[in-house]
C-alpha cells in the first residue's frame, strides 16, 4: 500500500519533470478533472449567483473541459484577492477599484505592495455604492450619520474603503462622527429590523436580494443620496457617477425619486498561475454563450461583449486573451 503512494508520487513527479508541467497542468492535459475554485461575496449579492452562473456554464461542458467549477460565498473582493494571491481560490469577483488598488499596491496592499500574479479575466455588471437607512433615524445626507450606528462592512468587503471614501469626502469620520459597525453585508438588514443597526452601506449590482430583503420589513427603509462627490471622481480614476434606480428595482423602498451616488464594476480576476486552458475553457463559455450567460442574472442586462473588457486594470490573462484574439476582441 505505501510501496504503491510512493510509487505513484514519484510517477506524478516523474511525469511532471518530463513533460515540465506542474500538476494541475497533469490534470488538465491527462483528461482527469480540475478542480477550481471560484471566490465570491455574502449570498443576499450579486457576486456569490454570478459565481454560480459562471460555474454552471463551465460545468456542463465538464467532458469537454474536464473543469468542475465551485464556488465559496466569502467576505467579497478584498478577501478573493487576496485568497486568490495565496492559491487558496483560483477566480474571484472584485470590484474594479480594488483590482486597480491591487495591481498598484495601494489601499489594503499599501504594506503587501503590488499584486504582481494578479490577472483580468473579464468585467461584468455595474455595482453602486449605497446607503440605506431606518426611516425612523431621520437619516437624509451623510452628514445625518453623525451619533448614529451604521454599518461600513467587513475588512475583506470591496465597499468598506467605497464607504469611507464617501463619508470623507462629506467631511465625515466614522472613527469619531458615529459608532461604526464592520459586519458583513448580509447581516445589515436583520439588524436594522431589529433596531440594532440605523444605516448600513453596501456595494453591488442591482437587483440584489440584499436590498429586497432590506426594503421588505416592518422597519421602513430609504436609499440616501451620496453627494459631495466631485472631489472623489476627480482624485480617484475608477469612480464614476451613478444612479441607483429605486423606484423601479426596489418598491418597499421610501424613496420617491431614484437616488444619485457613484459606482464601480464587478470584475472576474485570477493569478498568473492558473493554466492557460484552463482561463481559455472558461472565457470560451461564457462569451461563446453570451445571449445564455446574460440571462442568468437581470444585473447583467446592460452587458456587451465589448464592455465585458472595460474597467480592467490588471494584465489580462494569457488564456483569457487567447481567446479574445481569436474572435477579434482583442
Ligand atoms: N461589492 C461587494 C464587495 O466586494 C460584494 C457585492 C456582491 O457580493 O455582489 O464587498
Amino acid at each position: 500500500m505505501k510501496k504503491g503512494f510512493v510509487f505513484a508520487i514519484a510517477l506524478i513527479f516523474g511525469l511532471a519533470i518530463l513533460t515540465g508541467l506542474g500538476p494541475f497542468e497533469q490534470n488538465a492535459t491527462a483528461g482527469k478533472t480540475v478542480f477550481v475554485t471560484i471566490g465570491t461575496g455574502g449570498i443576499t449579492g450579486v457576486y456569490y449567483p454570478t459565481g454560480g452562473a459562471i460555474a454552471k456554464m463551465v460545468n456542463k461542458k465538464r467532458k469537454e473541459y474536464h473543469i468542475r467549477a465551485t464556488v465559496e460565498s466569502t467576505g467579497g473582493s478584498v478577501f478573493n484577492i487576496n485568497a486568490i494571491m495565496s492559491g487558496d481560490l483560483d477566480f474571484g469577483v472584485a470590484q474594479s477599484d480594488r483590482q486597480y488598488q491591487a495591481v498598484k499596491g495601494i489601499a489594503n496592499w499599501k504594506d503587501k505592495g503590488p499584486q504582481k500574479d494578479l490577472r483580468a479575466v473579464f468585467s461584468i455588471h455595474p455595482e453602486t455604492v449605497d446607503l440605506i437607512a431606518a426611516v425612523d433615524a431621520n437619516i437624509n445626507s451623510l452628514q445625518d450619520l453623525k451619533g448614529k450606528r451604521v454599518n461600513i462592512g467587513n475588512i475583506g468587503s470591496g465597499y468598506r474603503k467605497n464607504a469611507i471614501d464617501a463619508l470623507t469626502a462629506n467631511g465625515i469620520d466614522y472613527k469619531k462622527d458615529f459608532h461604526a459597525e464592520s459586519l458583513k453585508a448580509a447581516e445589515a438588514p436583520g439588524l436594522i429590523q431589529d433596531g440594532r443597526l440605523d444605516a448600513a452601506f453596501y456595494t453591488v449590482g442591482h437587483p440584489s436580494g440584499y436590498y429586497k430583503e432590506a426594503t421588505a420589513g416592518k422597519r421602513k427603509v430609504k436609499f440616501v443620496p451620496i453627494e459631495n462627490i466631485d472631489g472623489l471622481l476627480a482624485k480617484y480614476p475608477y469612480y464614476a457617477k451613478a444612479i441607483t434606480r429605486v423606484t423601479e428595482l426596489y418598491p418597499g423602498a421610501v424613496n420617491d425619486k431614484d437616488v444619485p451616488t457613484f459606482g464601480v464594476k464587478a470584475t472576474f480576476v485570477t493569478s498568473i498561475k492558473v493554466p492557460d486552458e484552463v482561463v481559455y475553457a472558461i472565457t470560451k463559455e461564457v462569451f461563446d454563450n453570451f445571449e445564455t450567460f446574460k440571462k442568468l442574472h437581470p444585473a447583467y442586462a446592460g452587458l456587451t461583449k465589448q464592455n465585458m473588457l472595460e474597467g480592467l486594470s490588471a494584465p489580462i490573462h494569457p488564456g483569457a486573451m487567447k481567446y479574445y484574439k481569436e474572435v477579434g476582441l482583442k
